[in-house]
């Protein structure tokens, strides 16, 4: 397989058309036997639900070429249980699980020269997406829905090296404790788009969002879970009002499985912040982000691996899950999907 001609070392984490994108329309109480189309626009009513009322979920994840030439997606399944328990909070029909891993694998494969190749730190970003496509005016779910799979090449995270990010713990909410914060809907993120634009305009790179009801531990940012390292054990939050990170799940298995490291899910107070050694943000986009430091409404609170590199910990982390999604340490069973 030809692959495009691009400088995929140039590129951004941006829309950039590819061949195909994939989709399944709901209609009648079930949804139809799906197709992968060369149409990149979507047309639908002015008063569709996901218009009006922002009906609307999404997953994230990513296709690769390994060392050995494979095309491969990482562990699709936990993408589509996820998208899964998002369409039901919001009353929207569920896409069926094995029905969304073939259409993931399926969608890829449409656009194989598009899979940046082995090396290049590119990637193919895959968007699965669902909305409500019928008219709604009274408030309540729309009759009728669009599943899209959209693909997308995306350059290296980092360019010249992962650079720590500076947080501020928000003044903003991110989720209601009995709200939506678990699940991927777009209106997580259009409601944190004025939080982050004003971080941005302070000096951060991101928010990082305390508890909504008691603002005195840690959530997570607007669109990565955290983790922290103390001594040789790998800390992260249990809240049922973040979203359960694909990425952070795997890395909790690399922590204790590949690094034989202890493991603790829990509740993390805003105070024990200056006891961590490294801390990262981590999702399929950056893989794991180092944190350099957090400002907890101005005290400044620095990680002690600096603001230069990722501390070592991390980076044992970040090295190990990539190679497992590069095909260079072996994976655990059932987490590399091959696309054939
Ligand atoms: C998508 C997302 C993440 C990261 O999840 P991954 O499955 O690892 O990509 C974390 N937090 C939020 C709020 C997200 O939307």
């Amino acid at each position: 397989m030809e692959k495009q001609n691009i400088d995929w070392g140039s590129l951004n984490f941006e829309y950039h058309e590819t061949d195909k994108s994939y989709v399944s329309n709901f209609k009648n109480g079930s949804w139809d036997d799906g197709e992968l189309t060369s149409d990149h626009t979507v047309t639908i009513s002015e008063c569709a639900g996901v218009l009006q009322y922002s009906q609307s979920v999404f997953e994230g994840l990513k296709a690769y070429t390994t060392k050995d030439s494979r095309i491969v997606t990482f562990r699709p399944d936990l993408n589509a249980d996820r998208m899964i328990d998002s369409a039901k909070r919001l009353e929207m029909p569920a896409f069926p699980k094995e029905r969304f891993i073939d259409a993931v694998l399926e969608t890829i494969k449409a656009n194989e020269s598009w899979v940046p190749p082995y090396g290049s730190g590119a990637t193919l970003y895959v968007r699965p997406y669902m909305f409500g496509s019928s008219a709604v005016i009274g408030v309540k779910p729309a009759d009728e829905y669009q599943f899209r799979i959209l693909t997308t090449p995306v350059g290296p995270y980092f360019k010249g090296g992962a650079k720590p990010v500076k947080l501020k713990i928000s003044n903003f909410d991110r989720a209601a404790p009995r709200g939506t914060g678990h699940i991927k809907a777009g209106l997580n993120y259009a409601m944190s788009l004025h939080a982050i634009v004003s971080a941005h305009a302070e000096g951060f790179n991101e928010n990082l969002y305390p508890d909504s009801a008691t603002r005195t531990k840690v959530e997570e940012t607007g669109g990565a879970n955290i983790i922290f390292i103390k001594g040789n054990t790998f800390v992260t939050v249990k809240s049922p009002s973040i979203l359960p990170s694909v990425t952070r799940r795997s890395l909790e298995y690399v922590a204790e499985h590949y690094l034989g490291m202890t493991v603790e899910e829990r509740e993390i107070p805003l105070t024990e912040l200056p006891e961590f050694e490294e801390a990262g943000l981590c999702g399929t986009a950056a893989v794991i982000s180092p944190v350099g430091s957090i400002n907890n409404h101005g005290r400044e609170i620095l990680l002690p691996s600096g603001m230069d590199q990722m501390g070592p910990k991390i980076q044992k982390l970040y090295d190990t899950l990539t190679g497992i999604q590069m095909g260079t340490i072996e994976a655990p069973e059932g987490w590399i999907y091959e696309v054939k």
